[in-house]
């Protein structure tokens, strides 16, 4: 196509830079109106960078002779759909982040790294025997094949760079093992899912069906909330739906929190699907990511399952997109770009006309009260769908009781009848460590952290102290720092203590910790896991990794150790995480075929949000709760934004918070106007609740409205100010759009 002086050779192009604007290039000779999504290198300061094309244009603002040239076309199709990218463009507006990073957050790495965007294929590798021991004889002399073949076996269908991952020059013994007839190479370019053998499904029950049929009986947009208890049968009204998506030739999103992804989970689906099922979470590698998302992008994958991040992957026939456990804070992503993966969800349903499903047991006070307003349609699932037994909870008063390390003496004697009964046991405790600091008896120092407002964890095992804020690592002293004296006190307690006390206590009795600190290692957590199936371990002691996800069928007995630092937190959500965090793990006992107990310890039974709980129910407290936000005129009933700063210096975090808050109050008379002044409420600048943190001070200032638009061009026109504040150079700052928590 000739050039003319209207033909579009300018590109727009979104470079991955925390910078709010376009950067214009020309197009090279010959190329003329590329489509969105298309990628550019195109060179950036000194360096070159791959860029995504945004739009093209006749005409720059900036002269012909100032405009850079793209030094390569790199797609001849559009990599991101125009669906993603108008998504992705609706996200940086909404989020208020710059748009050259969040469209990069939507590209796989190897596509950020402008590698070609169909990946290269590659062999998989599957076993032909079916254990290491069917293959002894063969491999007696050969230690490296017997290596890899187990390998093999343990990931049936391992790809090239998985094996790159877990072994260095494996080749040469695969070839050994192919001429064996040992091993067998196939083309596998998603899971081998669809190779499960077929699982007979239940028949829904009248609850399950009715909800079924409900959402199925409209194609159109809608956001369904389904709100039914652990093991209500929630995930088999997903099967269902997701089955009658796929059978009309769509495709199906399924977000799930990091934690809960469990390969249980992708197996149901797989068995029941017999589709092409990908997963995609943090663990894969760059190769193994690509594929999947180009498998997605290319309509081939009637199914992903995946992590926060899932949500921007392309889908051509995109029908039906589910969000488990979607109160979970994990679908927000905390620094970077900000976004939720639950409201981008619902917004791309939306721009879709696709329905959207909401799943939890203990469906977050935003959803609710959307539910409540007629926004969201709630559906319930009253009763456990495949056991009659329901979970008996119970307080335990701890004031005036004898106390071993953070143990009551009831929850030690209730530990012991279950265990005798030759059932298992679960505590829970969010504290890992020792204890949460050491005290001088004799003059009251205690182990703080240098670089923040907080305590170092002693870590008694690895015999160190741990800030668990900055990471800041120590020698345990054996003497007080500041009189010498050796009279050091282990205040409180973590799950390693309650660990050594349990394992005093209980004497041969199988125990596992399952926390950050134990399940490090890859493939830890895997095994963990598997000695609590095995029924190897009988009392589980763990943080909230346990709450989530894992069914353990002969856990009868839930222990909360700690809820008093919940109840009376500076966050106001933390009743609400308490309250879900109860809920949830009372789903965790008894769940198959043994009735449940859960024990709370409390210093304080008579606070009424335990109260509500226990003797009205989820339901009942989130009433209350969100009656206590209107009071308060707190989120949902407001929106809310945050404005953060940190910087090594207090002075220059304090000059530019100053700054930053005139900007912010001329911006809110400016856009106020229209909605009445007033309109946007600015509170702070406030220190952050930890002030001191890795080194740096922080602050923040609270921008709240009841109406979202005027809180979103105040923060916008703000924004352009604070950008080319002097001072804003000397600070980290960020905002944060309808924050999780305010740490
Ligand atoms: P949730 O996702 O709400 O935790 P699940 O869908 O996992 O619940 O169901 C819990 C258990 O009940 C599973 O073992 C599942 O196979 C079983 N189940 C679900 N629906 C039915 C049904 N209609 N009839 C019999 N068993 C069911
Ligand atoms: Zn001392
Ligand atoms: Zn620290």
């Amino acid at each position: 196509m000739p050039t003319t002086r209207n033909s579009k050779t300018i590109a727009r192009v979104a470079v991955p830079a925390p910078l709010y604007r376009l950067f214009d290039y020309r197009l090279p000779k010959g190329c003329q109106d590329l489509p969105p999504g298309v990628r550019v290198s195109a060179p950036f300061g000194q360096r070159k960078l791959t860029g995504v094309v945004v739009a093209c244009v006749a005409q720059s603002e900036l002269p012909a002779s100032k405009l850079k040239a793209v030094t390569a076309v790199l797609d001849e199709q559009p990599c991101l759909s125009e669906e993603i990218m108008q998504l992705l463009q609706w996200a940086a507006g909404y989020y208020q982040h710059p748009v050259g990073e969040v469209i990069h957050t939507a590209l796989p790495v190897r596509l950020r790294q402008g590698k070609a965007n169909a990946p290269q294929t590659e062999s998989c590798w599957a076993a032909t025997v079916e254990s290491l021991e069917q293959a002894a004889e063969q491999l007696a002399r050969a230690p490296k094949q017997r290596k890899l073949l187990s390998v093999v076996l343990d990931h049936p269908g391992i790809s090239e760079s998985r094996l790159n991952d877990l072994l260095d020059n494996w080749r040469g013994a695969m070839r050994s093992l192919q001429q064996k007839q040992l091993v067998m190479q196939r083309d596998n370019r998603i899971s081998p899912a669809c190779e499960q053998e077929p699982v007979a499904a239940h028949q829904p029950n009248a609850e399950q069906q009715q909800i079924i049929d409900t959402i199925q009986a409209q194609a159109q947009h809608a956001t369904h909330l389904l709100h039914g208890v652990t093991g209500s049968g929630k995930t088999e009204v997903y099967i269902r739906l997701a089955e009658h998506a796929i059978e009309q030739g769509k495709q199906v999103l399924l977000l799930v929190p990091e934690i809960s992804l469990t390969p249980q989970l992708t197996e149901r689906f797989a068995q029941r699907l017999r589709q092409p099922v990908a997963v995609m979470h943090s663990g894969l590698n760059d190769a193994e990511r690509h594929r999947i998302w180009h498998a997605a992008a290319q309509g081939e994958l009637a199914m992903l399952v995946g992590t926060r991040s899932a949500v921007f992957t392309p889908m051509p026939q995109l029908g039906l997109i589910l969000v488990d456990e979607e109160h979970d804070n994990s679908y927000k992503q905390q620094d970077g770009f900000r976004y939720h993966a639950r409201d981008v969800a619902i917004v791309r349903a939306k721009r879709l006309d696709i329905p959207v499903l909401l799943g939890s047991a203990t469906p977050s006070l935003e959803s609710l009260f959307n539910a409540e307003q007629k926004r969201y349609l709630l559906h319930r699932l009253h009763s456990r769908a495949a056991s009659r037994h329901t979970t008996r909870l119970e307080l335990i008063d701890m004031r005036r009781q004898p106390i071993v390390e953070g143990l009551s003496e009831k929850l030690l004697s209730n530990i012991a009848r279950h265990i005798e009964q030759g059932n298992q046991v679960m505590l829970f405790l969010n504290r890992r460590g020792f204890a949460p600091l050491l005290l001088c008896h004799d003059c009251g120092w205690t182990t703080r952290c240098h670089r923040c407002d907080a305590h170092m964890t002693w870590h008694k095992s690895r015999n160190r102290l741990r800030c668990h804020h900055c990471d800041s690592e120590a020698p345990t002293p054996t003497q007080c720092g500041e009189c010498g004296s050796e009279q050091l006190i282990a205040l409180g307690s973590g799950t390693e203590r309650i660990e050594n006390l349990l394992a005093e206590r209980f004497a041969g009795v199988g125990l596992c910790r399952i926390d950050r600190d134990t399940t490090r290692r890859k493939g830890a957590l895997q095994d963990k896991l598997a000695q609590v199936k095995s029924g190897e371990a009988q009392i589980l002691i763990g943080t909230q990794m346990l709450a989530k996800g894992h069914d353990f069928p002969d856990v009868t007995l839930v222990g909360i150790l700690d809820t008093d630092q919940a109840l009376y937190s500076a966050d106001f959500r933390a009743s609400e995480h308490l309250a879900q965090l109860i809920v949830q793990v009372a789903g965790r006992a008894g769940r198959a075929h043994k009735a449940g107990e859960v024990q709370i310890q409390t210093h304080h039974p008579d606070h009424p949000l335990l109260q509500t709980l226990l003797h009205q129910g989820y339901e009942a407290f989130s009433h209350s709760a969100l009656q206590e936000r209107r009071a308060a005129g707190l989120p949902p009933y407001s929106h809310m934004m945050l404005l953060r700063c940190e910087a090594t210096r207090a002075d220059a975090a304090d000059a530019f918070m100053r700054e930053a808050r005139e900007a912010l109050q001329h911006s809110a008379s400016e856009y106020g106007g229209e909605y009445g002044s007033g309109a946007v409420s600015i509170f702070g600048p406030l220190p952050a609740p930890m002030e001191k943190r890795a080194g740096r001070w922080r602050s923040q200032i609270i921008l709240q409205s009841t109406r979202r638009k005027p809180l979103h061009l105040c923060a916008r026109a703000a924004i352009a100010r604070i950008t080319q504040m002097k001072s804003a150079k000397k600070v980290r700052w960020s905002l944060d759009v309808d924050p999780v928590d305010t740490y």
